[in-house]
């Protein structure tokens, strides 16, 4: 091995330079030629807003150390990175920093700025991938807004809708006032809050009695169109099939049954609204009720409204309640908690309007996707329980159109003349309908027509990615499809996960992917989810400045899929310890590499006489190595991530630096070159070679570093320095080309281990001994005893004498069996003053000097034996003085003692 300069200090600056060194030398490049086994990552497309969080720090880990993980098992991985660049956040962006609204500028204008912002906004947000040391393939990234990927969707559009999978009806959406666009279901969320109750009398219409029903939503009186109550209930028997009058609004509406009224809620007795919630829809449809339009698009009541019309929901149901308790209609108000659905985006409560809308047939199916689901991994398992308790609950299809802008076309031209709908020819796309125009005429004859204005759903761009990876629609897609895993975050399980299967076996009949990985979230310090509000952001990059993308990877590694995370500086801070831990172990070891022959143990015949020539702790250390490396690979397997790095953070740190490297230095530290330091270097050597192989999908950048060095790059005559990189590439092998370590079966030895264990025991009991008497921990002992009251155990503990002793630096080291021979002696009298000089006054002098020069373990003979000592008449006793003992061995030299009770070992020690 050739001397190299090893920095004193590990500096994560480099860390940037390695980054460019990978580009440069195409590490991660995926190349579908090659005959291996392939590893294929459906990566998520994150939304551009500019900045990746540290959310995205623990997803994108987790697909890192995989992707890493496999292309040192030799599989051939193709981890791409795409972008879901579609949305509304972006379209508000755009209003709000060019300072107009969406309609004031032609829409291909304003789909042009919101491609600009986006294309500067993926800009960044690579760049922090980038730095974050993750092995995307950059040559397979694709963007959601590119021609090439409209075309995909628009594909999949025109295939699902000439297998009647996508239609085109009527039917109640659920719309954002806010967004003005309808959004899926998958797309609406709940959030608790308190309302009120409203009680209303509702007047008969001839001069019987009324009837009493409440309702969480006046505002919407004006499209109540029955009164519906339970077919049992006695109350309101007689009543079924009256009519009565809509409060405030001169109507009247029928009182009908159903099974599903709670008789137990408010009066029993309930409006239907077009539409209030779900229930209002399914009633409609089931009694074939009118539908009355109250709310348009903005949530702004309409004309069939009255003299509420032109008012906003809010200020609508103020004025209606208002009026109703001046009208005497209201009776009472009660405050009750309810379930308010809210636009996922913008958190605006959700109306239910009635649109002509397009839809993917969902229900044709669901039952495909929930079989799907069983069939793949999800990790952790239940994750499947989500996905399927969202498709047994599925009875609305997918709402796929929306009213914006900064989206994928939908492919479709509607005849002026006889209302036809035509689509282009797959050859045809991607098409903006509103920019061009059908290639033939309608078969009615007209050549006029009109542009679908509707875009699709970002969902629909985005829950193609595993066919877009694959090379869909090239036939040859199939080699690479399905994905091996989709890693993503379980708030999107019932959007995303949801929609590529059903997507993926609508167009292909098949799975999308195998394995599902789900991770968790990050919530700050605190334990509160982040928020600019509560201060309690982390932001990647202020992390990676002050410790290095590798320790901020190491803190995201202390987890696993599926669980939340709490974010902590003490973490990053204990990873970054531990890297400057392990590169001092390095220098150290590098040091006396430098004399080391490699390439003799990797002959057969030497190899064996090196093995041969392993001492106890050389056989315990590369036991444990074999284990760690078997016990991180199943880790791996079972996406156990944090048992991965703790395992390999522990080995590292207590069993190799501060006890194994502890306990060879004296074999190092001689001019003997014979078998004992080779046997040493060969270990420390393969543990060094092996941990690195074993860290380097978590800390990359660190064991490339530490790689290059090993193998002798940064040497002078390895000069690889190369334009303006400062690591070369020629050459170079990096150790992310390098096997994932296997185990070696032969150097499993549980014999070794428990000698091992005994033996670092032993020695780190006698350097907390030295590190008590405030000894520095090279400071020789005289002798030393270890007594053993188990054969066993005094068998296992000679084999380590020579380690004991060189290690501990003690000059003569016996070890027995049995119990030590001490006692304990007197070796100082103390004359107490404060009793000897008022008790015998003149006499004091002579005491003292007495009890001063006398032997002071006769003293205390005499003591214990007559219970008093005669000074020239003066009675002495053990009052009058004060005692030092100390331990004495069988030669009467000074010991100390060290008890091991759990080895049943005392160790005497003469210092
Ligand atoms: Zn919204
Ligand atoms: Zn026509």
């Amino acid at each position: 091995m050739k001397e190299v300069e090893v920095p004193k200090d590990y500096n994560h600056e480099n860390e940037i330079d390695w980054q460019a060194t990978w580009q440069r030398m195409k590490l991660y490049q995926f190349n579908p030629d090659e005959e291996r086994p392939r590893y294929i990552i459906d990566t998520p497309p994150p939304y551009p807003t500019g900045s990746i969080h540290i959310g995205h720090v623990l997803n994108w880990l987790y697909m890192d150390l995989l992707a890493r993980w496999k292309r040192m098992q030799g599989y051939s991985v193709l981890f791409p990175q795409g972008w879901d660049c579609h949305g509304l956040p972006t379209e508000v962006k755009v209003e709000e920093t060019q300072g107009i609204k969406k309609n004031d500028v032609p829409r291909e204008e304003f789909r042009r700025m919101c491609i600009e912002l986006t294309g500067e906004n993926i800009q960044g947000m690579k760049t922090q991938m980038q730095r974050m040391g993750y092995s995307q393939d950059w040559n397979r990234e694709y963007v959601t807004m590119t021609p090439e990927y409209k075309e995909k969707t628009q594909r999949s559009f025109l295939q699902m809708y000439h297998d009647g999978l996508i239609y085109r009806a009527v039917h109640p959406v659920n719309w954002c006032p806010r967004c003005e666009t309808a959004i899926a279901f998958a797309e609406v969320e709940y959030q608790e809050n308190e309302t009120f109750l409203n009680y209303l009398e509702f007047p008969s219409s001839t001069n019987e009695p009324g009837v009493a029903i409440a309702t969480t939503r006046p505002e919407l009186l004006a499209a109540c169109v029955a009164v519906v109550v339970h077919p049992d209930d006695e109350r309101y028997q007689h009543l079924t099939g009256k009519k009565v009058q809509v409060p405030l609004f001169d109507r009247e509406v029928e009182i009908i049954t159903d099974q599903e009224v709670d008789p137990e809620f408010g009066t029993g007795a309930v409006m239907i609204c077009t539409f209030g919630d779900k229930t209002d829809v399914m009633w409609v449809n089931r009694y074939n009720l009118d539908i009355i339009e109250a709310i348009d698009e903005q949530g702004t009541m309409q004309d069939v409204c009255g003299k509420y019309a032109g008012l906003t929901l809010a200020e609508c149901k103020e004025a209606i309640v208002e009026d109703l308790d001046k009208e005497g209609f209201l009776t009472r108000k009660e405050k009750v908690d309810q379930n308010v659905g809210q636009c996922w985006r913008c958190k605006t409560p959700i109306e239910i309007l009635v649109k002509k809308q397009w839809f993917v047939a969902v229900k044709e199916l669901n039952a495909q996707v929930e079989e799907a689901a069983e069939n793949m991994n999800w990790i952790p398992e239940h994750m499947k329980t989500r996905l399927l308790n969202w498709t047994g609950n599925m009875d609305w299809d997918w709402c796929i159109s929306r009213q914006r802008i900064f989206a994928t076309p939908i492919p479709v031209w509607y005849c002026n003349s006889c209302g036809e709908v035509l689509l282009p020819s797959e050859d045809e796309l991607p098409i903006d309908p509103t920019q061009t125009q059908p290639s033939q005429p309608c078969k009615c004859g007209s050549t006029d027509f009109a542009g679908e204005i509707d875009v699709l759903d970002t969902w629909m761009d985005s829950s193609i990615t595993p066919l877009v990876i694959a090379g869909w629609p090239s036939p040859e897609y199939r080699d690479l499809f399905p994905s091996s895993i989709r890693q993503q975050g379980h708030d999107i399980i019932r959007t995303w996960a949801f929609y590529t299967i059903l997507r993926s076996l609508a167009i292909t009949g098949d799975v999308p992917f195998k394995n599902v990985v789900v991770n968790g979230m990050v919530f700050g310090e605190d334990g509160h989810k982040m928020s600019k509000s509560r201060g309690n952001v982390i932001a990647p990059e202020e992390v990676v400045a002050e410790y290095g993308a590798d320790a901020l990877r190491l803190w995201a590694a202390n987890s696993v899929p599926g669980s939340d995370v709490p974010f902590a500086w003490k973490d990053v801070q204990h990873g970054y310890k531990f890297l400057r831990k392990f590169w001092n172990a390095f220098r150290f070891v590098n040091m006396h590499l430098a004399g080391y022959h490699e390439e003799s143990a990797d002959d057969e015949k030497s190899a064996d006489n090196i093995k041969s020539a392993l001492k106890p702790l050389d056989q315990w250390i590369l036991s444990g190595l074999n284990q760690l490396v078997g016990e991180v690979t199943q880790a791996m397997e079972e996406y156990n991530f944090a048992h991965a790095r703790n395992r390999i953070q522990a080995y590292v740190w207590h069993d190799f630096c501060d006890d194994y490297i502890e306990a060879v230095k004296y074999r190092l530290y001689t001019e003997d070159e014979g078998e004992s330091k080779q046997a040493a270097l060969y270990t420390l050597n393969t543990v060094i070679k092996t941990s690195l192989k074993l860290l380097a999908p978590f800390t990359p950048h660190f064991t490339e570093e530490i790689h290059y060095y090993l193998e002798g790059y940064g040497s002078e005559e390895n000069d690889l320095e190369e334009n303006d990189l400062k690591y070369g590439t020629q050459g170079f092998r990096s150790i992310h080309q390098e096997t994932w370590p296997e185990v070696a079966e032969d150097l499993l030895d549980p014999v070794a281990d428990e000698i091992g264990s005994i033996g670092v025991e032993v020695i780190s009991q006698l350097r907390r001994f030295k590190a008590s008497r405030k000894m520095p921990l090279n400071t020789p002992l005289k002798a030393a005893t270890i007594y053993s009251s188990s054969p066993e155990v005094y068998n296992q503990l000679v084999t380590l004498q020579e380690d004991i002793k060189g290690t501990m630096r003690i000059e003569k080291l016996m070890i027995t069996e049995g119990k030590p021979d001490v006692r304990e002696i007197v070796v100082e009298v103390t004359p107490r003053m404060d009793k000897i000089g008022p008790e015998f006054k003149g006499q004091a002098p002579v005491i003292v000097k007495y009890l001063q020069s006398s032997d002071p373990q006769e003293i205390a003979s005499t003591l214990e034996e007559e219970g008093y000592l005669d000074i020239e008449g003066s009675r002495i006793t053990s009052d009058h003085i004060t005692t030092t003992k100390e331990l004495v061995g069988r030669t009467g030299e000074k010991v100390e003692l060290i008890l091991m009770e759990e080895l049943g070992l005392v160790t005497e020690l003469v210092i």
